[in-house]
């Protein structure tokens, strides 16, 4: 595989990159290339609310679709200082890939805001969400563009943006976003579902090498929603977790720690190192006691282990740390974590990636089973959601496993090569093309 080096590295040129690389290996026309290059339609808007102290705060906000051809665009909505429109034009050109990869009805689309949420009240947070929906609302819909969360928005978020949306649109309308609180037309297994997809893919490799999973040992970046359901399902079926983290820094330990004490324990300190050194019981003493040692986030990245999952932030696997990695195998939860660079780098090392578009597919995954539910008035039970999520990703994963072996491809190469087929597929017959 080759990388195109781009002067500015964003997450949009590092996407075209790979994007660049898979068109040679699959002989794309220029027609096709272009048109799977750019998003079909970009919106934008300044939200502006009162604060809490009367004020008048402006926030810019984007919509993002980048295809449509296989179904409805789908894509979550970010709320970070960073959100800009580069970022979240690549995060929607992911979800396309990421949709037509696990062979879901969607295309693609992403939205952002760009604004601090840990600098907002409550009601500030929600005077943002229902403006967004008032903003980017006829852009939105069920059979249109079906938003989620994604960093910093959560289930709340979007019963706020489902009420406002049926309130300006006289509607009924649970199908028109995704990620709600149960109470309010959510999917059971959503919370867990981006972790329990790529443990699903981790069970299938452990279990065709007959691999002993107490003696794989995985580090974990990222506690959030993603990394600590990770951690605690990788425990819970005999993995051992060395290392997790959080923005705060990290804890390692080559004899494996317990995710769920960590997690108890973040609730009540607010940050992973905490459980080591931080409240009334843990001290200096009791992390020396465990064997445990408190380690920074790139130390992480290079800890001797089997399985590294990064789980937080894009662009952390870089040409300048990927040859001192030591996993074999990378789970790409986060989106975008791995850069072209790295990507080749790590090909050399012959170190297994499984690509965001497919590793944490489990989401949008569940998403699909939501607005499936919306739409038709059911409610399927736990059961059925991890049942149907374990068949759609190991279904995705074996295509691309097949993808790879047959045309000599990287993981990521190759589901991309599936993704980008699949949406092309849709757009010759809907004579786009
Ligand atoms: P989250 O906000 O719940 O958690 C993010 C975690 O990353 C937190 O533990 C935070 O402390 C940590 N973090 C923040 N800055 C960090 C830093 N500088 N170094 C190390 N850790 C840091 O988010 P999430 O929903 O768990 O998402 C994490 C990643 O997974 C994102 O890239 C997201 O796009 C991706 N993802 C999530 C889902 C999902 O369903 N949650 C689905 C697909 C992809």
């Amino acid at each position: 595989m080759t990388a195109k080096i781009s002067m500015k590295s964003t997450p949009y040129t590092r996407f075209q990159a790979t994007l660049e690389d898979v068109f040679q290996k699959i002989e794309l026309g220029a027609p096709e290339r272009k048109l799977l290059s750019e998003p079909q339609a970009i919106h934008r808007e300044t939200i502006t609310i009162k604060r809490d102290d009367g004020k008048k705060a402006e926030f810019p906000a984007f919509r993002v679709q980048f295809n449509n051809a296989r179904g409805p665009y789908k894509g979550g909505i970010r709320y970070h200082p960073d959100a800009d429109l580069d970022e979240v034009k690549a995060l929607a050109a992911l979800m396309a890939i990421k949709t037509a990869v696990v062979g879901i009805p969607f295309g693609g689309s992403k939205g952002g805001v760009q604004c601090d949420p840990k600098e907002l009240s409550k009601r500030e947070v929600q005077e943002i969400s229902r403006a967004y929906v008032r903003a980017f609302g006829k852009h939105l819909g069920a059979d249109i563009d079906c938003p989620a969360p994604d960093v910093n928005t959560n289930a709340d978020i979007m019963a706020w943006m489902r009420d406002e949306y049926e309130k300006i649109t006289h509607s009924y309308a649970p199908a028109m976003i995704t990620g709600k609180p149960l109470a309010y037309g959510g999917s059971l297994g959503r919370d867990t579902a981006t972790a329990r997809g790529g443990f699903f893919i981790l069970q299938e490799l452990t279990d065709r090498d007959a691999l002993d999973p107490s003696e794989l040992r995985v580090a974990i970046q990222g506690f959030g929603n993603a990394g600590a359901h990770m951690a605690q399902l990788l425990h819970g079926a005999g993995y051992t977790v060395v290392a997790v983290s959080d923005s705060q820094g990290g804890i390692y330990s080559p004899e494996g720690i317990d995710p769920v004490r960590i997690e108890k324990y973040k609730h009540k300190t607010g940050s992973v190192a905490g459980e080591y050194c931080k409240g009334s019981v843990c001290d200096i003493d009791r992390m020396k006691m465990d064997g445990v040692r408190k380690i920074s986030n790139e130390e992480l990245l290079e800890l001797p282990c089997d399985i590294l999952i990064p789980a937080a932030l894009d662009n952390v696997i870089t040409g300048a740390n990927a040859k001192r990695i030591r996993a074999k195998l990378i789970l790409e939860i986060a989106n975008g974590p791995t850069t072209p660079e790295a990507d080749v780098i790590l090909a050399k090392k012959r170190v297994k990636v499984i690509p965001d578009v497919l590793a944490n597919a489990g989401g949008v995954t569940v998403s699909y089973f939501e607005w499936v539910q919306g739409r038709s008035g059911e409610q399927w039970t736990a059961e059925r959601v991890d049942q149907d999520l374990k068949r759609v990703m190991l279904a995705a994963f074996r295509e691309v496993r097949r993808t790879a072996y047959r045309e000599k491809m990287t993981h990521r190469e190759a589901a991309f090569a599936v993704g980008l087929r699949r949406i092309m597929e849709a757009m010759k017959v809907r004579g786009w093309i």
